[in-house]
Parts: C-alpha cells; structure tokens; sequence
C-alpha cells in the first residue's frame, strides 16, 4: 500500500507481534513512523504537514493487542483498540466512566470506528479528548523499544502540543491501563465545543472522585485541555475538594481553584477567554457533581 507521490511514504508494514514492530523501527533507523488509525497521521502526511517517512509501521494490527482486558483492578487496553470498542465495553462505561464519554464524544462513528486511544494519546494534543478523560483516571502508558518495554503515567510523555517524548519513529505506545473507579468512586468528563462539530474543543474536562463514607472526599483529579501547551491536571483544584464535605459550593470553589491557576487563551474562531472561565463555572461543578452521584450510588 502507498506510493512516495500520492501518500509521501514507500512501505506500509502490518507487524504482528511487538518485536516485529520494534526491529522494524530500528532498521529504518528513524526514517519509519508508528501509525495507529491513521485519522491523524494520514490526514496530516497527506498536507504535506510531516516530513515525507520511508515507512509506516501500523500498530493497530499488532495480535492481542487489539482487546480490552482486566487485570486485577487494572483495565488494560491494547494500542489497537478504538474508540468504538471503548464506548461499547460495559467494563469502562461502569467502571471508567469519564473515559468511555470522552471518547463517545470523539470525530463521527467512522473516525471513532478507526482511531485509538492509543494514537490520541500519542499525538500529545493539549485536548485530545480520550486523553483528557484517561488522565483523570490516572492513566499509565506501556512504551516498547528495542530496549525493552516500560509504564509510566501518562502526563510524563506530553512534551508540548502535538510534541510526545514517545519517540514515534522508534518507539510503540503497546497498551494503556487505569484502575478501575471502585467502591465510593465516581468519574465524569463533560467537552464544550462549537456546534459544527468537526473542530477543536472551546474546553474538556474530565474528573475522578471518591468519597469516605462520611460523603467527605478522599481522592480527587481533574484533568482540563486545552488550557496550555499539554493535557493539564488541575492540582490546585484538587486540593481545594481534598477532605471537603461533598457540596455544590465546594464544588464552585474548585473551578474558581483552577481558573486561577490556568491562562485561557481568547481565540477568535472559538471562544473568548470570558466564554471558556464561564465554561468552566458552569461545567467543572456540574460533572463533579454527576462523579459524586455515581460514587454515592445515585448513577449506575
Ligand atoms: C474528522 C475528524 C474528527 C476528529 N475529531 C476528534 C475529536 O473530536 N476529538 C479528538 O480528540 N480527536 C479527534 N480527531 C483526531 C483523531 O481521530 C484522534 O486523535 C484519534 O484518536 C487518533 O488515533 P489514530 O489511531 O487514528 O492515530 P494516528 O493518526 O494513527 O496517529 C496519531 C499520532 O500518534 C502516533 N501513534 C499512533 N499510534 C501509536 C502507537 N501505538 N505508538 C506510538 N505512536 C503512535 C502517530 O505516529 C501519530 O503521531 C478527529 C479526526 C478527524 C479526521
């Protein structure tokens, strides 16, 4: 598939185990680019907005990595799975909410039926929506090279936009995982964007909480986009809900918590610094509120 005129690439590689993809990285010796669904990649090559590459090595088509699995209190999701496959699991829709909304919310049915949570991770867009939702979660990626394959938290490879330390040209992103929102746990993800559809978010948001039986809040993460140059986790905010009574007003001071501690940028053909704080007044309560609901039980 593919020729150098029309597609800017010579060789279109379908590797089948992990290995196979990694040696053949590093034969092309930085010249090759990991590819996932191809709804980024293809369409920005096809610009001419990347370097013309020598080969892509398509990870989507990688055996077992293609399923959603658990594994203890970890749900583990291979780098070929898309975000159809994520919305449908019952698994993530109970257990990982905000995830399975975020990306419910991504392109139309036929990009969500072809693109990754994988290949949205890597991109590294300040926005990206299953990315926003899997960061609240307190997602970790697994990275393979010809060295070996390691976790990390996911924050720790978004460099700047659309810029990962993934090292796409030598490295596959093989599976992400989060544990699963158990006993008390709730989790919700809300995005604002122009009713057209097809552009980028005004602002996503996404949250995970949990809460001691006194409906006092244990844990809290909030993770908003695009808010600066990475997908950003509202750490002021958290701390403003930490060990706080479960209240609409609570909820109102931890928007005010990260609106301070983030400069939203006025953007003519989205939103005005103006309209996106009162996105956040309006939306950060409201999905902390829908999170809290779920870890009371109110919600399934
Ligand atoms: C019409 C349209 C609408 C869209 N709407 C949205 C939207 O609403 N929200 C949103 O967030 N996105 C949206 N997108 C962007 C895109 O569909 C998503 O970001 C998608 O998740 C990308 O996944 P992919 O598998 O297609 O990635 P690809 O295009 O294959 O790759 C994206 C990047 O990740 C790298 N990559 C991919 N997989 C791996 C891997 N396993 N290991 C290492 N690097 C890898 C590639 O080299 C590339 O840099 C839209 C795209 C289109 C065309």
């Amino acid at each position: 598939m593919g020729n150098s005129s029309a597609h800017r690439w010579e060789h279109y590689y379908t590797p089948e185990t992990v290995a196979e993809a990694v040696d053949l990285l590093q034969r092309y010796d930085g010249q090759a680019r990991v590819v996932g669904g191809g709804t980024d990649l293809l369409v920005e090559i096809r610009r001419g907005l990347h370097r013309p590459v020598d080969a892509l090595v398509d990870a989507s088509r990688i055996a077992g990595l293609n399923t959603i699995e658990e594994d203890g209190d970890n749900i583990v999701i291979g780098c070929g799975v898309t975000h159809s496959q994520i919305i449908r699991d019952s698994r993530i829709i109970k257990y990982g909410t905000c995830l399975s909304e975020s990306c419910g919310v991504i392109g139309g049915p036929q990009v969500r039926n072809v693109g990754t949570l994988a290949g949205n991770v890597a991109h590294a867009l300040p926005a990206g929506d299953g990315t926003i939702g899997l960061l609240a979660l307190g997602g970790e990626i697994e990275i393979a090279s010809v060295d070996g394959t390691r976790w990390i938290p996911m924050q720790e490879s978004f460099k700047g936009p659309g810029k990962s330390f993934i090292n796409r040209h030598r490295e596959v992103l093989t599976r992400l995982r989060f544990r699963r929102t158990g006993t008390r746990e709730g989790s919700a993800h809300h995005r604002v964007m122009r009713p057209q559809g097809l552009c980028l978010p005004i602002i996503s948001m996404a949250v995970r909480v949990q809460l001691h039986d006194n409906n006092t809040i244990k844990k809290a993460r909030i993770s908003m986009g695009p808010v600066g140059p990475v997908p950003f986790l509202a750490e002021s905010a958290m701390e403003v809900l930490v060990g706080a009574k479960v209240s609409a007003g609570q909820f109102n001071k931890a928007a005010e918590a990260a609106l301070a501690s983030v400069t939203l940028r006025s953007s003519k053909y989205r939103a005005s610094t103006e309209y996106r704080e009162q996105m956040v007044r309006t939306y950060l309560p409201a999905i902390l509120a829908r999170a809290v609901e779920q870890a009371m039980g109110v919600s399934p």
